[in-house]
């Protein structure tokens, strides 16, 4: 951490849900929203949350929507000097309808939204500059461009002895006309020191089915530890020999939106502040526990007070 701040680069959008379960958005329904979202800005919202030095790279438009994201990063303590502000294009935006098994179904604005023209400027190279870890948020993808910003900032921060966490975070309708995603995900993988998939992204990046096989190879391949998000089974991590096992917290699942993303932020800041990996699993399961809580992907963000409340209040010997 004293090397500088932890960054990342890529979407900030709003969110706007569906009140309703159900398939889509064929039929007029109700929604709620904007709340503040994009995978990357709510990693980045919840380090700050932590205490800890953050900052995005990103873009939005000259409207509500955008101000309503930078005044939330802002307040959280994020740097926001590298969101370059776009007045000729609106802000990202994602509607999302839960279905009955869990299952999302989401209308991204993105590639033809601010967060579609991210670009290199020189706010974001004085931050990359300053950095001192890296994390790739597989969605930003999407973005034309986002993975020359993400290996430039990659290339800088490890030289200067830096660190690299990947969340592959892939979502259909996002992966749809990204031919060389495959090609992507290996050269993100040759840099990434911390790995944090969730479902079948771990099989995807190994390429092997099998969970301990599939964990095996990338250790093997270079990637120092792997952490596996298990939904509301909890959470594994796998470090120089050791494979632990945490279960979830029980709480009840509000929205779910946003639990990978704090989860992830929370485990990267523990591990950066020197914490332990069985520490460091135990605080991010009880920060991805307290996002599903509430409504809305950036609601349920988690200081360390709040963390240690939480955890102290759903003890298992309670
Ligand atoms: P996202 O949809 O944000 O990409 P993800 O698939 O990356 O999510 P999840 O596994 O859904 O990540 O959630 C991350 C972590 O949050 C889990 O490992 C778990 O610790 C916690 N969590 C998620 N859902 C629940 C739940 N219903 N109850 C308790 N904890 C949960
Ligand atoms: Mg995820």
């Amino acid at each position: 951490e004293a090397l500088g701040p932890t960054i990342t680069a890529g979407e900030i959008l709003v969110e706007i849900m569906s009140t309703s379960i159900g398939a889509g958005f064929m039929e007029p329904q109700s929604l709620i929203g904007p709340f503040p979202s994009g995978a990357p800005a709510i990693f980045i919202d919840q380090v700050a949350r932590l205490g800890s030095p953050a900052g995005i790279i990103s873009a939005v438009g000259e409207d509500d929507f955008g101000r309503l994201n930078i005044e939330r990063l802002k307040r959280d303590g994020a740097d926001v000097t590298a969101i370059e502000i776009l007045p000729d294009m609106p802000t990202g935006s994602a509607f999302v309808r839960y279905r009955e098994d869990g299952a999302r179904d989401f209308v991204f604005n993105i590639a033809k939204s601010a967060s579609g023209m991210i670009r290199m400027t020189e706010n974001a190279r004085t931050l990359i500059g300053r950095a001192g870890h890296v994390h790739v948020m597989g969605s930003a993808f999407a973005i034309p461009g986002i993975a020359e910003i993400l290996m430039e900032a990659v290339a800088v921060v490890k030289s200067r002895g830096g660190s690299v966490s990947f969340d592959p975070n892939i979502r259909k309708e996002l992966l749809a006309g990204q031919e060389d995603a495959r090609r992507r995900l290996d050269q993100i993988l040759a840099v990434t020191d911390l790995l944090l998939p969730s479902g079948e992204e771990l099989a995807i990046a190994a390429g092997v089915d099998d969970e301990a096989e599939a964990v095996g190879k990338l250790l093997s391949s270079g990637v120092a530890e792997i952490v596996l998000k298990r939904g509301a089974k909890g959470s594994s991590c796998f470090v120089a020999g050791q494979h632990l096992d945490c279960p979830a917290f029980i709480v009840e699942e509000v929205d779910p939106t946003g639990a990978g993303d704090c989860f992830g932020a929370t485990y990267v800041t523990c591990r950066r502040q020197g914490k332990s990996p069985e520490d460091a699993l135990r605080y991010a399961n009880a920060a991805g526990a307290r996002t599903v809580t509430r409504r809305g992907p950036m609601e349920g963000v988690s200081s360390f007070a709040e963390l240690d409340e939480f955890i102290h209040a759903n003890r298992s010997d309670n």
